[in-house]
């Protein structure tokens, strides 16, 4: 039998020890009498360029006691400014059936972090935190509404992702020469996809589920070690690695793929803190596959899985693609084989929808009326009841979205964290504790590759990537 034992160390992140931060969380798996070392960085240093450039903003709080300022303005004075319209080559980035509303906007990212900022609609957001994972990725709250975003101090450029308080959520992407986009994700209709797998609870893998129960036995990519399953340990961070592939339809809506992708990682980490859960998601690969999409969230699934070079050395695997028909996202739950694989539609990023897929690749699942948790039954997602305002209630990230709990809110169950809009516990201990299924698995997961290849694209820009300099792609 094999020994294992488990023996990490890590670093934790402190909110005052970011700039130059280089974390190493050394993860020796010793077993069959062998040393094994993985060496995993997090990803400040592993993929995410942006570090240690001098460019850099100073990250150190502003102690700013003037008037915030806007970070985004839809009303761009300057030269030009009103003969700045949305060409045929910008429009291109707003061709998304999930979208509202789309227009070039003004950025000021000299004034990001500072104390206080405002969004367009006078919408004022303090700073909160960096988000664990990137150096550049700041998380700004606000009565009930926050915001995610990056610095790419290479294009001096930003993204991010905004959800208000009254659920409406815009996004912010740069488009090169152009300046930036700011759009309305049509939240309603998002919600509506997660909404019709409401009728369909059957098990197994039907048209509008958005996950595949494994039969055991299936994959081993590596073996199955109890000891790294089921720990005690609350506080240790754990580095989940993923290889993300994209579609070339995905690319040819999505400006900037290495700021989105930056943004999605951040928007997912963002969720983890929140909910006290020290797991931070970092990239080991990005990567075009080959697959054309079909528009179907089950044969884009299976095409997926059965592609090559899934995931080289990562733990898990991601496909983004454009549209994924009837569904956000489709994944595998409780990837006790192995099998961490996931889809994930682009406008659903907005929506959390990688946290969710990520999740149930560690053995979360949707809240009980939905779907029972076959593996663990406090494994699941709870709904928050808003005291003050009933028909506008919450949802946590596992949950489906229902009429009096509209709001999805970037957290997972837990009882242990206390929803600060309402005041109460965002889970309960046998019933709806999330938390603690990705507490308890977050080992094994993490353990499944081994990191030892990386592949990056870089300085991808409207349809041309120069990866690693060496080579341009073209969409
Ligand atoms: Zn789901």
């Amino acid at each position: 039998m094999i020994y294992t034992k488990l023996q990490s160390i890590v670093n934790q992140f402190n909110m005052d020890q970011y700039k130059g931060l280089a974390i190493y969380f050394l993860f020796y798996l010793y077993s069959s009498g062998e040393s094994r070392s993985y060496l995993i960085q997090t990803a400040i240093e592993n993929g995410n360029r942006k570090a240690g450039s001098e460019n850099n903003l100073a990250f150190d709080v502003k102690d700013n006691d003037e008037e915030p300022q806007l970070l985004v303005d839809l009303n761009p004075k300057g030269a030009g400014a009103s003969l700045r319209a949305l060409s045929p080559k910008t429009s291109k980035f707003c061709d998304d059936p999930d979208l509202l509303s789309c227009q070039i906007a003004d950025i000021s990212a000299n004034i990001l972090g500072k104390k206080s900022i405002l969004l367009p609609g006078n919408i004022e957001l303090k700073f909160k935190n960096k988000v664990p994972g990137n150096d550049n990725a700041y998380n700004y709250e606000g009565a009930g509404s926050s915001l995610i975003v990056i610095y790419n101090p290479e294009s001096s450029a930003m993204s991010g992702t905004a959800t208000l308080a009254d659920g409406r959520t815009f996004v912010l992407e740069y488009i090169g020469e152009e300046g930036h986009l700011w759009k309305e994700m049509n939240i309603q209709k998002l919600n509506q996809l997660s909404y019709v797998s409401n009728g369909n609870r059957g098990e197994g893998r039907t048209p509008f589920q958005d996950f595949i129960e494994l039969p055991p036995g299936n994959i081993n990519r590596r073996e199955w070690n109890p000891l790294l399953n089921g720990t005690t340990d609350n506080t240790t961070m754990a580095f989940i690695s993923v290889k993300i592939h994209f579609t070339k339809e995905f690319a040819s809506i999505t400006s900037n793929i290495n700021d989105f992708v930056d943004k999605m990682l951040a928007i997912t980490n963002q969720g983890f803190l929140n909910s006290k859960v020290p797991i931070t998601v970092v990239m080991n690969c990005l990567e075009e596959t080959g697959l054309e999409e079909t528009g179907s969230a089950n044969s884009m699934f299976d095409k997926f899985e059965n592609s090559e070079n899934l995931y080289q050395t990562a733990d898990t695997a991601l496909l983004l693609v454009k549209n994924l028909g009837d569904l956000c996202g489709i994944a595998y739950t409780y990837a006790i084989h192995g099998n961490a694989i996931s889809v994930v539609q682009k406008s659903c990023v907005e929506t959390f929808t990688y946290g969710h897929e990520l999740a149930h690749n560690l053995g979360c699942q949707h809240n009980i009326e939905e779907t029972k948790n076959r593996n663990f039954p406090h494994g699941q997602g709870s709904f928050i009841d808003n005291p003050y305002n009933p028909s506008q209630g919450y949802h946590t990230i596992m949950t489906y979205w229902k009429n009096s709990h509209p709001i999805k809110i970037n957290s997972y169950s837990n009882p242990d964290v206390i929803y600060p809009r309402t005041n109460t516990k965002t889970g309960d201990p046998e019933k709806s504790n999330n938390a603690a299924v990705l507490l308890q698995n977050r080992f094994f997961i993490a353990s499944l590759g081994d990191e030892s290849q990386q592949c990056f694209l870089k300085n991808c820009l409207n349809g041309k990537c120069k990866d690693s300099g060496l080579q341009i792609k073209n969409w």
